[in-house]
């Protein structure tokens, strides 16, 4: 077949008014059927209920790799990196999207990270170990680098602990790497005077939520907090991925429910592309609902939703 569809951008575009939030895709990951990784203790036949309900796979999971760039006059501003070159084949795509939204490594004057996991900082550094976004500082929650920095990190309150462990080296040579251009905030601090962070630990230590704010616009991204419809459905089932599993699960719901009451405009992480909704609930079950997106020809997803606070 010599048909060669071009489906290749890999961005969405969200106009505000004083700001420019783009929406980047890293790829994805796939890791099979999405036992023990997500709901460990779950027989398998509840899950493959409630996929089904879901419209989900029963039979693999895949998961978006999505980062954020945000435009503040002349900061730029990329939030997380993606997986670099640890996952040639699916992921590490974030160059290519950046340059498909209109700039370059070397114009990102500021990188905010979320958290120290391999899919969210993998793209500072080259395969070389050169610096990827030469002219970048960089930002951390102090209890996420401290986690990981100081003493040995403990995978106690995790279904995984050796899976935990196998990821500290390349943590720790990446954020020494960097450490002489990072800047560690308290988590709740306020960056660049439109990026208000928020703790969620549970999945790391350190791990925050953020919500862009610009004037009468504003959007949550929950990061990591649930990785799939099917943990927004069943919060308390659960990721081997979390460090803290019951923190997780705690945390998670609290921002669903925040979420929820407050109608906030949500982007994610890893939630299906390009992971931007609301989270509704339905017979006491919370329920992704992804934001409808009118334009297949434009580039621009137009938002329009009301204040929210975090
Ligand atoms: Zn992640």
């Amino acid at each position: 077949m010599d048909h060669k569809p071009k489906a290749d951008h890999g961005f969405i575009h969200i106009p505000c008014n004083e700001l420019d939030i783009f929406i980047l895709s890293d790829g994805y990951f796939g890791i099979g059927y999405h036992q023990p990784i997500l709901a460990p203790d779950i027989p398998q036949n509840l899950v493959k209920n409630e996929l089904r309900n879901l419209y989900l796979s029963e039979s693999y999971f895949e998961a978006p790799i999505t980062t954020m760039l945000v435009r503040k006059n002349d900061r730029i501003i990329l939030i997380d990196t993606g997986e670099g070159f640890y996952d040639e084949d699916n992921a590490g795509k974030l160059l290519h999207s950046l340059t498909a939204a209109g700039f370059t490594p070397e114009s990102i004057t500021d990188i905010l990270l979320t958290h120290a996991h391999r899919d969210h900082i993998g793209g500072i550094l080259s395969k070389n170990d050169e610096m990827v976004f030469p002219n970048a500082h960089y930002y951390i929650s102090s209890q996420e680098f401290e986690f990981w920095m100081a003493g040995e990190p403990d995978f106690q309150k995790s279904k995984n602990p050796q899976g935990g462990k196998q990821s500290i080296p390349i943590i720790r040579k990446i954020l020494s790497t960097i450490d002489s251009r990072l800047t560690k905030f308290e988590m709740g601090d306020q960056l660049f005077s439109c990026i208000q962070t928020m703790a969620a630990p549970g999945h790391t230590p350190g791990h925050i939520i953020y919500t862009i704010n610009d004037g009468d616009l504003s959007i949550t991204n929950v990061v990591d907090t649930f990785h799939s419809p099917l943990l927004i459905a069943k919060p308390d089932w659960g990721t081997q991925w979390d460090i803290d599993f019951e923190m997780a699960i705690e945390n998670r719901k609290k921002v669903l429910e925040h979420c929820y009451k407050n109608r906030t405009l949500i982007c994610s992480a890893h939630l299906p592309w390009p992971g931007i909704g609301y989270i509704n609930k339905v017979n006491d079950q919370f329920q992704w609902i992804p934001k409808v997106y009118n334009n297949p020809f434009s580039i621009n997803l137009k938002i329009d939703m009301e204040v929210t606070s975090v």
